[in-house]
């Protein structure tokens, strides 16, 4: 099996991954990052980025259909999503392109292939033409490797009708009646987008409000505003699975605390990640490696070896497995010194995706 050596080594290059990595190389570190698909991860690709782009647009088309009330008319307002589709692509692949220019400029070399730690400081990966590769970080190995899709019962993915967050943001087409099953941030941002174009929205929600975890009074603004739109919401209700009907549309079963309902729609948005620790081995490997394993998380500003090393250190690789709930504690440590030997395993999680 072909070896490559560096001093770092970062596995994933979303936006934890590609800023550590193009610093770590600003450090004066060899470094190499292991993307299997895309650089810029979800946020750049189906995520953050891409769905602010689709909000603006629907932000402007919902001022120009009102827009006669302040005095301008705008006749035979119309949504090309193809177009707008086109136009959102072009965004991506630029801020993409960027990402793959400073890794040019900065030295960091770019692996595309599929990785998995093999030991705390060795990543085997499968490149994309198909070679085997095991790629060493002599001074340390960041694992950034994010979240992935997951699916809920009942609800298998078909990239027609029923799909996730990275197939709702590449629509070509608005639905004409979209359910989102799930009534997060992602969800709701995403059923608004496709509201102000036109589809009718129905949300489903398993807590007993909207947007777990925000305050009350600001879910009431945005309950308020989905309602007034024409949104129909319901919590604690559970989506249980569907049946298609003869002209293709889809039926939801839900139940909710006033009894079964059906919601007849064309698409179903389902919202859900997991963090992708264990499909890279990294649990596996971590509760072995007997060393502090340093947390990365990006709610305070993603990845920055430097101060990462002194403000991530967590004391034993099993409290790393919760370390997203122990972001906060964690990053009290920020004064901790870079240890003498390097990085040694470093991970990155996501916001709210505990491990
Ligand atoms: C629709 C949507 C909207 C969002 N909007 C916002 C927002 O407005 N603001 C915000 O802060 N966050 C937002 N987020 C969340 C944001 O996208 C994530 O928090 C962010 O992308 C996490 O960055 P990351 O680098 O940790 O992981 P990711 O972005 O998931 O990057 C991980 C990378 O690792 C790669 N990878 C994974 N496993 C492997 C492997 N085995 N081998 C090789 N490569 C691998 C993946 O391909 C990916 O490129 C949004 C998410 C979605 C879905």
């Amino acid at each position: 099996m072909a070896k490559k050596t560096y001093d770092a080594v970062v596995l994933g290059g979303g936006p934890g991954g590609y800023v550590c990595a193009i610093r770590l190389a600003q450090l004066g570190l060899k470094t190499a990052c292991v993307e299997e698909d895309e650089v810029g991860g979800v946020c750049l690709n189906w995520g953050c980025v891409p769905s602010k782009a689709l909000i603006s647009t629907a932000h402007l088309y919902e001022k120009a259909a009102t827009a006669s009330e302040v005095g301008i008319q705008v006749d035979g307002i119309r949504i090309d999503a193809a177009v707008m589709q086109d136009w959102k692509n072009k965004i991506v692949k630029k801020l993409t392109g960027g990402v793959r220019t400073l890794f040019k400029a900065n030295g960091v070399d770019l692996i595309e292939g599929r990785g998995r730690l093999a030991s705390a400081s060795i990543i085997s990966v499968q490149t994309r033409s198909g070679e085997a590769i095991e790629v060493l970080g002599t001074k340390g190995v960041v694992v950034a490797s994010g979240s992935e899709t997951i699916e809920i019962p009942g609800f298998k993915f078909d990239g027609q009708r029923i799909l996730g967050a990275k197939e709702a943001v590449s629509l070509r087409a608005v639905p004409k009646r979209l359910c989102v099953i799930g009534g997060g941030v992602i969800g709701l941002e995403l059923g608004m987008v496709y509201q102000k174009l036109g589809s009718e929205l129905t949300v489903v929600e398993l807590t007993s409000d909207l947007l777990p975890g925000t305050d009350r009074d600001c879910v009431k603004v945005v309950e308020r505003r989905l309602k007034k739109l024409g949104a129909t919401v319901f919590t604690k209700a559970k989506a249980e699975g569907f049946d298609t009907k003869p002209d293709g549309a889809v039926a939801v079963r839900v139940t909710t605390e006033g009894g079964p309902q059906t919601i007849e729609c064309d698409v179903v948005l389902v919202v859900g990640s997991v963090n992708s620790s264990n499909s890279v081995r990294l649990t596996e490997i971590a509760r072995n490696v007997g060393t502090p394993a340093y947390l990365l998380d990006d709610a305070a500003g993603l990845a920055q070896p430097d101060d990462l090393a002194r403000r991530g250190a967590i004391e034993d690789v099993d409290r790393a497995e919760r370390a997203g709930a122990r972001a906060p504690a964690a990053g009290e440590q920020r004064h901790r010194p870079l240890p003498e030997d390097g990085l040694g395993l470093v991970f990155a999680v996501g916001p709210g995706q505990g491990v």
